[in-house]
């Protein structure tokens, strides 16, 4: 496996050998001493493995940038893991064989090259992706993520379960996911627009208001979203503008965002784990948890478990790990999280390593960063009664086995974040019929909607005697199934 500098014109690259311990420098544009082409060294570090040998350029503020590694290290198989999570459901129920042909692939999968000037001047030529999983049930819907371990395999992964998410929760839209392979910490905010923009423009009519809906995922936010809908709404006709709206969610409330769509998908985590807590005699006032990804989804889930008193023992990102066993304040680190950019040299908790990380015993684990995070080896490392899945595919198969051996309760992603599409289509309802919902309202639908889905997830799992997960994957599948059956298949 490589380990490349891809923003920087591959400056460095090495290679694993011996299970991973030391490692062959392959290429080195820049040379630095102690570390010519061809040598080997040994140290791991906390991201990319290498520790201070890591050869990837060291940015000011000190904090080492090896997303790089994790992120190709971690997702090589995501598109994988889908395939077999269906297979799983269809061992459990044989559905029509016919109908998971068509649901095996995806419907269409776009991509982009693209030209942006860059502040010096220069021209970078950027790749881009949309994939259009399913539409059975409505207009593609779903994120897009701006990461430098973007590539075609994990949004294929990433829209499929967007097809499932959205057949589980009865909401009628189908499934998409997009994204550009960037790390925005590269680029200036100016630049960042630029390439929102022209990104959007490369799309053209392959999204549209009633199409293809993007929203926030990984790296994007309410911005980017108003970057996206300015963009689509200035290219099509001037008497068509203000009926595009709509093209995107997760917009800034000025611009027709919803309440509460900024919290949702951490609200609706926070929804599952109360109902969970409820039926499982777990008290939240008294309980710990600890938290992977400090963005969007791990923040506020945060803030609103701390509304009932539960404690948080310690967060990791992509800059490090942090713990504080008396209790971290997530709205404290949030402010910390913003100013700084993760919660590496938060003062208030102290430094641990990965491992630690994962080992805190705690109530509840929220996963809210990237895929495959709890594989075989983190999974027997946790000392946790729950796991409330914010993130997509934060568990790989291997990992899901050992959950299920050491009895660890597991909300699946396609149920658990299921909050951020569910407003999102609130957004989307709210723009089409130019009505504007107040907070209470949101959260009240979203409550009823997130519970019915877990009311049915749980019916599943008793029914058919299976996981949580293969139970969420068999009422998605049911669902998509009895529509292709009552419409059949074109001609
Ligand atoms: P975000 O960009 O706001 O936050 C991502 C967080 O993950 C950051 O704290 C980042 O530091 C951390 N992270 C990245 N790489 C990491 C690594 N290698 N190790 C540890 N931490 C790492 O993104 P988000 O919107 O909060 O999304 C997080 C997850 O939730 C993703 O899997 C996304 O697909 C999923 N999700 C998001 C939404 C939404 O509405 N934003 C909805 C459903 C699911």
């Amino acid at each position: 496996m490589i380990h490349s500098d891809q923003q920087s014109d591959n400056r460095v690259s090495v290679e694993p050998v011996d299970k991973r311990k030391e490692w062959k420098l392959l290429y080195h544009q820049h040379g630095r001493p102690g570390l010519e082409e061809g040598s080997r060294f040994k140290g791991l570090c906390r991201f990319c493995e290498l520790n201070d040998m890591c050869p990837l350029p060291k940015p000011e503020g000190g904090i080492w940038r090896c997303t790089y590694y994790r992120a190709f290290r971690k997702k090589s198989n995501v598109y994988d893991n889908v395939l077999k999570q269906l297979e799983k459901a269809q061992d459990a129920v044989p559905f029509d064989e016919n109908i998971c042909k068509i649901l095996t692939e995806t419907m269409n999968e776009i991509i982009v090259h693209f030209p942006v000037k860059m502040n010096d001047g220069k021209v970078k030529i950027l790749t881009g992706y949309r994939v259009q999983h399913n539409n059975a049930l409505g207009p593609f819907k779903g994120g897009l993520r701006f990461h430098p371990g973007v590539d075609i395999k994990e949004i294929k992964a990433l829209a499929t379960m967007m097809t499932w998410k959205t057949a589980l929760t009865n909401i009628p839209f189908g499934g998409a996911k997009g994204g550009i392979q960037l790390d925005p910490a590269d680029y200036s905010t100016e630049e960042m627009e630029r390439i929102t923009r022209r990104f959007t423009y490369a799309l053209g009519d392959n999204i549209g208001p009633d199409y293809d809906i993007p929203a926030p995922d990984v790296n994007t936010n309410a911005q980017i979203m108003a970057w996206i809908q300015d963009t689509y709404m200035s290219t099509v006709a001037p008497n068509e503008r203000n009926r595009c709206a709509h093209v995107v969610t997760g917009k800034p409330i000025e611009s027709g965002g919803s309440q509460g769509r900024e919290k949702a998908t951490g609200q609706g985590v926070v929804f599952l784990i109360e109902r969970w807590a409820s039926e499982h005699s777990m008290d939240l006032k008294a309980a710990t948890y600890i938290v992977q990804g400090f963005g969007n989804v791990g923040s506020w889930a945060s803030r609103l478990l701390k509304r009932h008193g539960s404690k948080l023992l310690a967060v990791e990102d992509v800059t490090g790990a942090v713990s504080n066993p008396k209790g971290i304040d997530p709205d404290d680190l949030s402010a910390y999280v913003k100013e700084h950019g993760g919660v590496r040299g938060y003062a208030k908790a102290e430094p641990i390593d990965h491992a630690t990380f994962f080992g805190t015993k705690a109530d509840i684990f929220i996963p809210a960063a990237l895929e495959n995070q709890i594989t075989d080896a983190t999974a027997e490392l946790l000392n946790v009664r729950l796991i409330a899945e914010g993130a997509n595919g934060p568990t790989d198969p291997d990992g899901d086995k050992v959950l299920q051996r050491r009895k660890i309760a597991v909300i699946p992603d396609i149920l658990c974040n299921s909050g951020g599409v569910i407003v999102s289509y609130f957004e989307w309802l709210q723009n089409k019929r130019s009505e504007f919902w107040d907070l209470e309202e949101v959260d009240f639908k979203l409550k009823k909607t997130i519970h019915a889905a877990y009311d049915r997830v749980q019916a599943a799992a008793e029914k058919h005697s299976v996981d949580w997960r293969t139970a969420a994957h068999i009422v998605a599948l049911s669902k998509l199934e009895t529509v292709y059956k009552e419409r059949g298949i074109f001609p």
